[in-house]
Order: structure tokens, then sequence, then C-alpha cells
């Protein structure tokens, strides 16, 4: 089947809008990330002159190479979505313009110690496993709100913007909205314990992403919808 990015991108558009109008909620307040993982420079390229502002990578040697292709100047935002391990994290923050997978507190300080030697802040969310299911990264949903406030207090260099989940696999409406509407609750909780603003909350793929704007979302991540099934 031969997929055009361009017809997939206004199709996926099209129906964010018609989710979040569905719901009492306008479009602009979801961001969409597109996520390109083992996608090509020229598919990245082609999606970023249809108006992407955000792409999403899942591992970091696949970031660094891709942005090594990529105009320095161009604002095209990349985002890290998958698990890092402490060990990239120099390498992560040199291409990332922000982590949305920070899932324990070493790397976090980790994260924040190397941002503060480069003299930057890193806009980070906290990844929560709402599903439960042991193949997936994240802090568990109980540990989550003590996480953040943590990171607000000793992590002076990362700019704690949310929380982020991956809905479970092949679940029907009912369980991947439960998974949606915890994450949605640990944010609100979050926020009246730290006093942070926290807006984001990144949840909704290719298969679910309907719903998670219903519960809430304010970042889709989106691959195979726009760029076809992945090989
Ligand atoms: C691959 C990936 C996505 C996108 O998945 P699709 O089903 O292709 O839309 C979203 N989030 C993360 C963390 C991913 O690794």
């Amino acid at each position: 089947m031969v997929t055009s990015i361009k017809d997939n991108l206004e199709r996926v558009r099209e129906e964010i809008r018609a989710a979040a109008e569905s719901c009492g909620r306008r479009e602009e307040d979801v961001l969409l990330v597109a996520v390109t993982k083992t996608r090509s420079i020229e598919e990245i390229k082609e999606a970023a002159s249809l108006g992407l502002t955000s792409v999403g990578e899942n591992r970091v040697q696949e970031l660094l190479e891709k942005r090594a292709l990529w105009p320095e100047d161009d604002p095209l935002r990349w985002r890290l979505v998958g698990h890092l391990q402490r060990n990239k994290a120099r390498k992560a923050l040199s291409a990332a313009a922000a982590i949305d997978s920070v899932d324990s507190p070493r790397l976090a300080s980790a994260l924040s110690r190397i941002a503060e030697e480069e003299g930057k802040s890193v806009p980070v969310l906290i990844e929560v496993n709402t599903s439960g299911e042991a193949s997936k990264h994240g802090v568990a949903p109980h540990e989550a709100e003590g996480f953040m406030e943590w990171v607000a207090e000793n992590c002076p260099s990362l700019l704690p913007e949310g929380f982020m989940t991956i809905g479970p696999l092949g679940g029907d409406e009912k369980e991947v909205r439960k998974s949606f509407a915890l994450l949605r609750s640990i944010c609100e909780a979050s926020r009246e314990r730290t006093g942070l603003p926290l807006p984001e909350l990144s949840m909704g793929m290719s298969g679910d992403f309907a719903w998670a704007i219903a519960e809430g979302s304010t970042m889709v991540r989106i691959g195979s919808s726009i760029f076809g099934p992945r090989g």
C-alpha cells in the first residue's frame, strides 16, 4: 500500500481536531509529536515541511545520528520519548530539546547535574507505568507524586512540565482510558503538592490518541498513523 505522509498527516490532524472538539477542547491545546524512530531523514524532512514542530525519537543513538544530519538552526524540536540509561544522559542532552521519559531519581539527578554543568535547563516529563505491565518503563503510579516533588526540590536544572505514559497495548477502551485518567489524576495531585503548573500530559499513540485526548492529553505521540507501519 502506498501511503502518503501528507494525506496521513491531514487525517491525523483532522482526528485530533474531532477528538478535541467532541470533549469541548481546542485542537491547539493538543501538541502533535511525530514519532520518527526508524524513519529516514527524507521522511522527517517531508513531515517537517508540512508544519510539524516536534518529533520524538526513542533511542539516543538514532537521535544523535539524525540530529547530526539536521540543520542546527532549524526550529524543529527533538524530544526523547524512549527509555534513557543514565550513562547516556550527556549524549541525550546534547541532542534532545526535552526528555519525556524520566523514570528514576538517579537519572533525574544525572540529567540535572549535567544540564547545570552545561549552563542549561531541560524540560522533562516523568514517565509513569500506569498499566503496570512488566515490560514497560516508568515509575509506579503510587510513587509518581512523591517523585515529582523530589525532582522539583532536588533537580534545579530540570524544568518538570508534567507526566508521560504508554497506555496498555491492545487494551479495550475502558482499560486504556483508565490508564490515561490515572495519569491525569496524578498530574492534578502533583500540581497541588508542588505548586508547579505541570501543564503537560503526554499520552496517546496511533491506536489510542482519541481516547487520550478525551482524558486530557496535551501531547500525542504518533508514529505509524503518519509514516505507515514500521518494518
Ligand atoms: C513508537 C512510540 C510511539 C508511537 O507509536 P505508534 O503506535 O507508531 O504511533 C509513541 N510513544 C513511544 C514512547 C514510542 O516508542
